[in-house]
């Protein structure tokens, strides 16, 4: 009786899992990487990915860099992504006046003009989340999970555009 099928809808188009949104989801995947180092590989793509399918509170001045960190995630791979992550905030934590280094981001399409996609194939709230964790099922399966969501954001955004 109390069931309303309007709730539980997220920004980004998905319904609702068991933990909640996405923002629910995020905020759990955020607590319990702090905890387990080798999750937090995929923190990057993690945070890329959540703001280009949640862009309304994002900074909209990193988007396009974070669009490019994905492109370069899904071309690269994760330890390509890392080097250019770490290059990044290692250059923010000296205030580099240059800000980010973008050439290793320069080949990669940058963000289309055309506004945030409203459907995306793969989301956060469709993520496994069993025995109170996301890496129940091993850190690989995880990172599948993960690149998958990669793949479907910069999918999402560049069909939207046309
Ligand atoms: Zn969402």
């Amino acid at each position: 009786m109390t069931d309303n099928p309007s709730v539980g809808q997220c920004d980004c188009g998905a319904t609702a899992g068991p933990l909640g949104v996405c923002v629910d989801y995020y905020h759990q995947i955020l607590a319990e990487e702090q905890a387990d180092p080798q999750m937090y590989s995929w923190h990057a793509p993690v945070v890329c990915a959540y703001l280009l399918q949640h862009p309304s509170g994002a900074p909209q001045k990193y988007l396009d860099d974070q669009f490019r960190l994905l492109q370069l995630y899904l071309d690269k791979g994760l330890d390509a992504l890392l080097r250019v992550a770490a290059h990044q905030v290692a250059r923010n934590s000296h205030r580099a006046q240059s800000g980010y280094d973008m050439a290793p981001l320069a080949p990669y399409a940058p963000l289309p003009p055309g506004g945030a996609p409203g459907h995306f194939r793969a989301t956060f709230c469709g993520l496994p989340f069993r025995d109170g964790s996301f890496v129940s099922d091993g850190h690989p399966a995880y990172g599948r999970h993960i690149e998958i969501i990669a793949e479907a954001t910069v999918e999402s955004w560049r069909s939207a555009q046309t």
